[in-house]
């Protein structure tokens, strides 16, 4: 079997990493920074992650993290909250740990950790993180911010939306409590990026915050480009898996979801020689629908009908439309190409 070679080893390129080597197939995986490493991210990790994470045989390692069980949601669009029970409990564990964890056991597996990419070398899977060419204009642009902090943990996942902004704030592991936000540009610069004076000009977030400390310096991404290869990849060939593939609002939290899964197709069909147009069409699947919706309700948010929306829907859809296809269940296709493999 040829090697594979994985560019960038965040959540899609470990589990690609992961999923490739559980077929048979040696891998490559390209990282250019050092782990364990902080992210911007609001490390919510949506219950349908359970079934990849098993998978990928790491549920175990994920479960000894002690990661935040989330049971509720909260949605403060003006001053009074919209609350709902999750229908299943959702996790929180910090880009640190969870990423690490996923990168050691791809090592484990035997990947070949390297810092350089070999050129054009096929088949190539690109699994470096969103791609952005092309931003919106100056002032429009967004970024997005985290830090962690200590204090009483809650078991919600809150989100507050004021002036085009949005923050969230989940438990992660051992008590920590992670604030992470996105905003425009024009906003920020208006507050020098000083990223406390912002959250603390919205009287329900600065009220929510007075009882947790910072524990580390604001982390600052951007500009963040939304972008959707599901229907044609830019580099023809490629599987592309994670961000790379399709980066929506992060709002919904399911971006950690859909990088595992999509990493998870693209080492199990680059493995066994599909096509990375087969690769996409299985992606499509599971993730068009929910994306569609999630840049929808990043439309309406940046609207000042917002308010007035939220209070007609129910948080329970709001959740349940911007989840990927149910993770754990394949597509008869899928299931066909599996029973192929195993006969050959
Ligand atoms: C503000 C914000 C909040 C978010 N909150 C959530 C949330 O709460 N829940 C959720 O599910 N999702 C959230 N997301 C989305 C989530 O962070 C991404 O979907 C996820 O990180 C995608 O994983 P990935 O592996 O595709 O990319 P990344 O995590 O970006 O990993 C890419 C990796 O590739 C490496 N790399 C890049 N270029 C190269 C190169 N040339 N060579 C080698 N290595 C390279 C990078 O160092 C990195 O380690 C959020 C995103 C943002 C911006």
């Amino acid at each position: 079997m040829n090697r594979i070679q994985i560019i960038g080893a965040g959540p899609a390129g470990s589990s690609a990493a992961i999923s490739a080597l559980l077929h048979g197939a040696p891998v490559d995986l390209i990282e250019k920074s050092k782990f364990p490493r902080h992210k911007v991210c609001g490390e919510f990790l949506s219950p349908e992650i359970v079934p990849v994470l098993q998978r990928l045989g790491v549920w175990t390692a994920f479960e000894q993290r002690k990661p935040a069980r989330i049971e509720r949601m909260e949605l403060h669009f003006g001053s009074k909250p919209k609350i709902a029970r999750l229908p299943e409990p959702a996790y929180g564990l910090s880009r640190y740990e969870y990423d690490r964890l996923l990168y050691d056991r791809a090592i484990e597996l035997g990947a070949q950790p390297a810092q350089q990419a070999t050129p054009d070398a096929m088949p190539r899977i690109w699994t470096a993180g969103r791609r952005g060419d092309r931003a919106e204009s100056r002032g429009k642009r967004l970024f997005g911010f985290k830090a962690h902090f200590n204090g009483p943990a809650h078991d919600a996942v809150e989100l507050y939306f004021f002036k085009g902004c949005y923050v969230g704030i989940n438990c992660v592991e051992n008590g920590i409590t992670n604030v992470c936000g996105l905003g425009p540009e024009r906003l920020l610069t208006s507050f020098n990026f000083e990223i406390d004076e912002l959250v603390h000009s919205f009287a329900p977030l600065s009220a929510r915050l007075t009882s947790l400390q910072r524990s580390m310096k604001w982390l600052n991404v951007g500009p963040l480009v939304f972008q959707n290869h599901l229907k044609q990849e830019p580099e023809p060939g490629v599987y592309s898996a994670g961000d790379a593939l399709s980066f929506v609002d992060p709002f919904t939290g399911s971006g950690l979801l859909s990088a595992a899964l999509t990493g998870e197709l693209a080492g199990s069909y680059a493995s066994q020689g599909f096509t990375s147009a087969d690769h996409r069409k299985a992606c499509r699947k599971a993730l068009a629908k929910p994306f569609g919706i999630s840049s929808l309700l990043r439309a309406v948010v940046r609207t000042q009908w917002a308010d007035h929306l939220a209070g007609l829907i129910p948080g329970e859809w709001l959740y349940k439309l911007t989840r990927p296809r149910k993770s754990g269940e394949c597509s008869e296709e899928d299931t066909r190409r599996q029973a192929r493999f195993h006969k050959e």
